[in-house]
């Protein structure tokens, strides 16, 4: 193990030096070390460090999908999450980045989600398609998959948190009204583009409307 850590690590390096890919980054270092190896998880964690551009962004949507899914791998029956893999609840962050889109529930307007916690996947093209984009490609292909895909696929958030322990699937319900918005299957599930998503955090589009959040100047104007 110690091996293929270190081999990983000076392949890393490569790539974020010499703008290798992560595969010409190994063949470089096997050339030079014949008997190198890297063991399938390291070599995954170069492909995610590879699709974040070298650099390592917790905040990244391929970050996010890389962490669920070794936890999923990980957890027969999830019964301590990691903290960090919950979103903080929309409720509670009262500066937001004007950007983001707030998604609320449909009938009771409460806040459960923002358009940076949405892991977008590409439409249907196989189980295993994690990490082989570019950022800017899956962007695009998010952009465009909008229409096909009837569900959101999200990372879990704090709301959600009583309703996922100890159990591997169940459904998501609106923490204020208790609507059903969505399901949740540590097993993954298939989004109505055939696309399986492992873990699968799932809200109906129909269930949530888009919030834009106005510019904090214009706020604070409109309420004066
Ligand atoms: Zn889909
Ligand atoms: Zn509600």
């Amino acid at each position: 193990a110690g091996v293929s850590r270190s081999v990983a690590v000076v392949a890393a390096y490569l790539m974020k030096t010499q703008g290798l890919g992560w595969e010409q980054a190994l063949a470089a270092v096997a050339a030079a070390k014949p008997d190198a190896q890297v063991n399938p998880g390291f070599q995954r964690q170069l492909r995610l460090y590879e699709a974040m551009g070298c650099a390592v962004d917790t905040g990244s949507v391929f970050y996010k999908r890389y962490r669920l899914e070794m936890l999923s791998e990980r957890f027969s029956e999830p019964q301590d999450l990691p903290r960090e893999v919950f979103a903080v609840d929309p409720t509670t962050v009262c500066q937001t980045v004007n950007t983001e889109v707030l998604y609320r529930c449909r009938k009771c307007r409460r806040a459960l989600f923002r358009s940076s916690s949405i892991l977008s996947h590409t439409e249907g093209i196989g189980p295993t398609a994690f990490a082989h984009k570019r950022i800017t490609d899956s962007a695009r292909l998010a952009g465009n998959g909008q229409e096909k895909c009837t569900s959101y696929f999200i990372e879990p958030v704090q709301w959600m948190e009583p309703a996922l322990l100890g159990v591997m699937e169940g459904q998501l319900l609106c923490p204020k009204c208790t609507s059903k918005l969505g399901s949740f299957s540590w097993r993954g599930d298939q989004c109505s583009c055939g696309r399986w998503v492992t873990p699968a955090f799932q809200i109906h589009k129909s269930r949530v409307d888009e919030v834009r959040t106005l510019p904090v100047g214009n706020f604070q104007t409109a309420k004066t």
